[in-house]
């Protein structure tokens, strides 16, 4: 994956974020102002904005909202787009789909056929 590449999925992973927390009627929720003093506030703050965003938008919504959190901070640490579990990239149509993938599909294949007991 190019940086163009890592940079266009943040862009519209900010957009998709920002449209919404626009529905949900909240300012700046997962934003990463960085004041790290008050680290416990912060984190307190966090949860009561996560409690509220999963009544108002819905269990998925909101799973994927966090997922979308999760993989900007990936993209961030320059950590995005590598599967978690055999270390290689993985493809930017499937991050594209699915942003916070964290394993690469034949992993994710695997995975699944184990929990579905065909191993
Ligand atoms: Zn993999």
């Amino acid at each position: 994956m190019t940086k163009t590449e890592i940079n266009q999925l943040r862009k519209s992973l900010i957009e998709q974020q920002s449209e919404m927390m626009g529905s949900v009627g909240r300012h700046g929720v997962a934003a990463t102002s960085g004041s790290e003093s008050l680290a416990d506030e912060n984190e307190r703050a966090d949860r009561v904005a996560d409690e509220m965003i999963e009544s108002q938008l819905g269990y998925a919504e909101s799973q994927q909202l966090k997922g979308i959190a999760i993989a900007l901070e990936k993209i961030d640490a320059g950590e995005y787009g590598v599967c978690e579990d055999c270390k290689k990239e993985i493809y930017i149509e499937r991050l594209k789909a699915l942003p916070h993938v964290a394993l690469c599909i034949d992993c994710q294949s695997k995975k699944e056929k184990v929990a579905a007991g065909m191993f």
